[in-house]
């Protein structure tokens, strides 16, 4: 029996990152395929709710950072 967290193939779409700037909280605001990687992965980006500060990251379906791009 598995407890289930996360359904796999969200891309970690519910999320929330520590600003770096402020450290308020940062909710995913644009979701894209991944320009180099394909559909396997996706290129996200996170907006800063306190400060507008924005990031983008690239993660698999599993919502795990990809390696190959920061
Ligand atoms: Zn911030």
């Amino acid at each position: 029996m598995y407890l289930v967290t996360a359904k796999p193939g969200n891309f970690g779409a519910h999320d929330i990152l520590a600003c770096k700037s402020c450290h308020g909280e940062m909710m995913l605001t644009r979701r894209s395929p991944h320009p180099q990687l394909g559909s396997d992965f996706e290129e996200q980006r996170f907006t800063c709710r306190q400060c507008g500060h924005e990031a983008t990251r690239s993660v698999d379906a599993q919502g795990k950072p990809s390696p190959e791009a920061a």
